[in-house]
């Protein structure tokens, strides 16, 4: 053991005596709390969504049998056209992930943002090559002055990619976590205007980047107002994905 270990074991023997912080996912006593306030059970726990998954929006597919090689693309993407060309997730938001990602949003654990991140660039590795940069969805005013940060900013500086503010909110939306999927696609619809600098990414591939894509219906209308202003790939990298196809 070299001696900035043996200082950083003996400095997390005296935390968790001394403050006994619990992990911010599991609630377990955290045995190494200089490590971050979530314990490496849960970190090894977080599960990516295994291949063979649509090319295009990132759900697991159904068996290798139904998938027309080199077209993977599930029965939902075939049926529509999106303005998302490719999207991936660390994993499902469910079990720790889900609960990494609270804690990150609604408890203000933003020092989650830099592991979390990490993940997002190993598991969404190619989403992010190529690109020009990364975009955070950005929040409302009232919601950002509410909750002191956008976790989606937070996210984005990770990805090792330039971060440009292309986007704004032209008006507060109702949280999408309220409405039904039909409803959540009519909630943001016009609900997002390019920047100034957005404007100046005409001809380039960017990654929209969140936490959680649910019903995709923000990420989809982030990507309709990128292409209208002459964005020609959109890709959207978060850091979990609502699965709704089962197989
Ligand atoms: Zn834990
Ligand atoms: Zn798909």
């Amino acid at each position: 053991m070299g001696k900035a270990e043996t200082v950083r074991a003996g400095l997390d023997a005296i935390l968790s005596v001394l403050l006994a912080p619990d992990c911010a996912a599991c609630g377990q006593l955290l045995d190494h709390p200089t490590r971050g306030p979530v314990c490496g059970g849960c970190w090894a726990s977080v599960l990516p969504i295994t291949p063979p998954v649509c090319d295009r929006c990132g759900d697991p597919l159904p068996t290798w049998r139904e998938i027309s090689l080199p077209l993977a693309v599930c029965a939902r993407c075939r049926r529509m056209r999106r303005s998302i060309d490719r999207a991936r997730a660390i994993g499902e938001y469910s079990g720790p992930l889900r609960a990494i990602v609270h804690a990150l949003k609604y408890e203000g654990r933003r020092t989650l943002a830099r592991p979390l991140g990490r993940m997002m660039r190993e598991r969404g590795a190619d989403v992010v090559r190529g690109a020009a940069c990364v975009v955070p969805v950005p929040l409302h005013r009232s919601k950002l002055r509410h909750r002191g940060f956008n976790q989606a900013l937070d996210l984005a500086r990770q990805l090792a990619l330039p971060v440009v503010h292309a986007l704004r909110r032209t008006r507060a939306t109702e949280t999408q976590t309220d409405l039904p999927a039909a409803r959540r696609h009519r909630n943001v619809r016009g609900a997002f205007a390019v920047t100034r600098r957005g404007r100046m990414l005409t001809g380039r591939i960017v990654v929209i980047v969140d936490d959680v894509s649910t019903t995709g219906a923000t990420l989809e209308a982030c990507a309709r107002t990128l292409k209208e202003a002459g964005v020609v790939e959109v890709r959207a990298l978060t850091a979990a994905r609502v699965v709704t196809t089962r197989r």
